[in-house]
């Protein structure tokens, strides 16, 4: 049976710098640029950050506001997902702009080590997000670092906490977290299969030169795949990626080898039980 492909792409993040990679789009506009070629090139949601002039990252509303006006108008359909993590601000401005009502927002919903501090998300703390997201219509986008995050999202969606079927994304490769590990993701698999049922959806991405083997692993596996300078800046050890778009057409190319079809955004909307475009 045909199962498309959603390739996500995570643009900015809150750590990678010009210093890093000269393609890290920092400013909106040059957000919307590459965000638009990654959407030319197949990707379907786009993980967006938002940084201040001296490129630290930023909490502030009125950039997401502005990042999502810019990505409605210029990738009509692409999926908008704004992240309320960690590193861009403390506490409830995390979610400062969830009232902008973006189509999704990624939720971390336990605690995990960093490559050098804690990554903190408090239990009141993604209560009081996923509340937000409830209360605006936003659907979650679950971050697990950890297989206990992912039966945490269970509880939450028997609570009616979280309200549709729990989308899962695994991270992989971060520094002092879960590893790029392949039994575990084979059990993640399994756990979200055995929760959610056997056609949930999910989603997995890998920190560095761990990206091309998540992406390699998700779309031979049947799940989604995220991308982008987010998450790694190089092509191999020699090569910084070129661009966003660069990434998301290493991920085509594998949907190509395991034949797969890429995921249009209206594919995309369906899977996830979006509305069929941005209101
Ligand atoms: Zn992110």
């Amino acid at each position: 049976m045909e199962n498309p492909c959603i390739i996500c792409v995570a643009i900015t993040g809150s750590l990678p710098r010009k210093a890093d990679n000269p393609a890290v789009p920092i400013t909106i506009a040059e957000q919307v640029e590459s965000t638009h070629a990654a959407f030319e090139a197949g990707a379907t949601i786009a993980h967006c950050h938002v940084r201040n002039e001296d490129e630290t990252p930023s909490s502030d509303p009125e950039k997401f506001a502005a990042l999502k006006e810019g990505l409605e108008k210029h990738c009509p359909g692409m999926i908008v997902q704004l992240s309320t993590g960690g590193r861009s601000g403390a506490g409830q401005t995390r979610g400062g702009m969830l009232p902008l009502r973006p189509d999704m927002a990624s939720l971390s919903v336990g605690s995990n080590n960093f490559p050098t501090r804690v990554y903190e998300n408090p239990p009141d703390l993604v209560d009081w997000l996923a509340g937000e997201m409830r209360s605006h219509g936003v659907k979650p986008e679950i971050e697990a670092f950890d297989l206990s995050h992912i039966l945490k999202a269970k509880e939450m969606w028997d609570k009616g906490q979280i309200v549709d079927r729990p989308y899962v994304q695994f991270v992989m490769g971060v520094k002092n977290a879960m590893p790029a590990d392949r039994e575990v993701f084979n059990y993640y698999i399994q756990t979200v299969h055995r929760l959610f049922g056997a056609d949930a959806p999910w989603c997995a991405a890998g920190i560095g030169p761990n990206q091309i083997v998540l992406n390699d692993w998700a779309v031979s596996s049947g799940g989604h795949a995220r991308t982008g300078l987010e998450d790694n800046v190089r092509l191999d050890k020699t090569r910084l990626a070129p661009s966003n778009a660069t990434l998301v057409q290493r991920v085509v190319a594998l949907c190509e080898k395991y034949e797969r079809p890429v995921a249009t955004w209206r594919q995309a909307r369906a899977i996830l039980g979006l509305k069929p475009v941005s209101a």
